[in-house]
């Protein structure tokens, strides 16, 4: 069984040590808030007051950081992982950051001779609990076999999206996906209201039909035909409108770095924001159906 560090203890990362620990692994983790390094060492890890202390014995370091910025701080920073490191553990970021910040730091990585990979992961609070997220990674083919064992324990599919950044560029695709069917699904359903449709037929139908998508069929934004979506929880998140707000303007930023176009992608951003704005930021993002409904 191997040694892990693990930078980033809060509600994504204290559930992925967890299963890190179940798998049989031994877990150094930290992160800067105390009580965050109180509860990993109530669940069984040696907690450490640095980041770079979490580099003693490591066979892999796994980082779950909110943004870019911690990320690069936290690698490239004076008193940094590879600044500090003498080994040559796998470094594994699982954070969802920009695509340039992942490839930079990685060619950091890569000329002091160390390996790493961006790692993004889609699935939620409740994915990372249970050991079932999708992750996507990014980086060579050996960088990718050694990640893979210690992704193991976390995930359902690890799928290698191709060279640095790669991971962190799926991710950006996926969720401006998810955003834009979100409001779409949700602007269905407001005019189905208003031409007297019922909630469980239009359901029935879309389900079943080429409007489907993971929108309808398992997050479903009206309560009743998916018992567990938020919206029976007066959309509680789950994830929240921050988050989403967060990745469509990570794809944003990507597109217009790569020149592409999405103009429903730069739509969805938009509606999240004035969502967010409107002091929406903490709800589930398919609350986004009452701002629709105009409440
Ligand atoms: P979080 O804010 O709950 O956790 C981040 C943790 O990092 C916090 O505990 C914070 O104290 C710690 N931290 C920040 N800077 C640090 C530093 N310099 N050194 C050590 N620790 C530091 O966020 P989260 O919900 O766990 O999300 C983590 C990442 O996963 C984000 O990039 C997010 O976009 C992504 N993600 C989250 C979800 C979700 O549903 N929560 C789903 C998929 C992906």
């Amino acid at each position: 069984m191997a040694m892990i560090g693990f930078i980033g203890l809060g509600n994504m990362g204290r559930p992925m040590v967890r299963n890190l620990l179940k798998a049989g692994h031994s877990v150094r983790a930290h992160d800067v808030v105390a009580a965050s390094r109180e509860a990993a060492a109530q669940d069984g890890a040696t907690v450490v007051g640095e980041g770079s202390a979490v580099l003693e014995g490591a066979d892999a370091v796994i980082t779950m950081l909110p943004a870019g910025e911690h990320v690069r701080s936290v690698y490239l920073g004076a008193n940094g992982l590879l600044a500090k490191c003498k080994a040559k553990p796998i470094f594994i970021d699982c954070s969802t950051i920009d695509v340039g910040t992942a490839r930079d730091v990685a060619r950091a990585a890569a000329d002091a001779g160390l390996e790493m990979v961006d790692a993004p992961v889609s699935g939620g609070v409740g994915g990372a609990a249970a050991g079932t997220l999708t992750i996507m990674v990014g980086g060579t083919d050996q960088s990718f076999a050694r990640a893979r064992p210690y992704l193991e324990p976390l995930s359902r599919l690890a799928v290698h999206a191709g060279g640095s950044g790669n991971g962190q560029a799926a991710k950006a695709c996926n969720n401006m996906i998810l955003g834009i069917t979100m409001i779409g699904v949700c602007e269905a359903f407001v005019l189905g209201e208003k031409l007297g449709l019922d909630h469980a037929k239009l359901f029935e139908v879309t389900a079943n039909s080429s409007g489907q998508c993971w929108s309808i069929s398992n997050y479903c934004p009206v309560p009743g035909p998916v018992p567990t979506s938020p919206a029976n929880n007066d959309y509680k998140a789950g994830f929240t409108a921050a988050m989403m707000l967060k990745d469509l303007k990570l794809a944003q930023q990507a597109a217009m770095s790569a020149g592409a176009s999405t103009p429903l992608g730069a739509e969805a951003q938009s509606i999240y924001s004035l969502f967010n704005a409107a002091g929406n930021a903490d709800m589930d993002f398919s609350g986004i159906i009452n701002f629709l409904r105009g409440r």
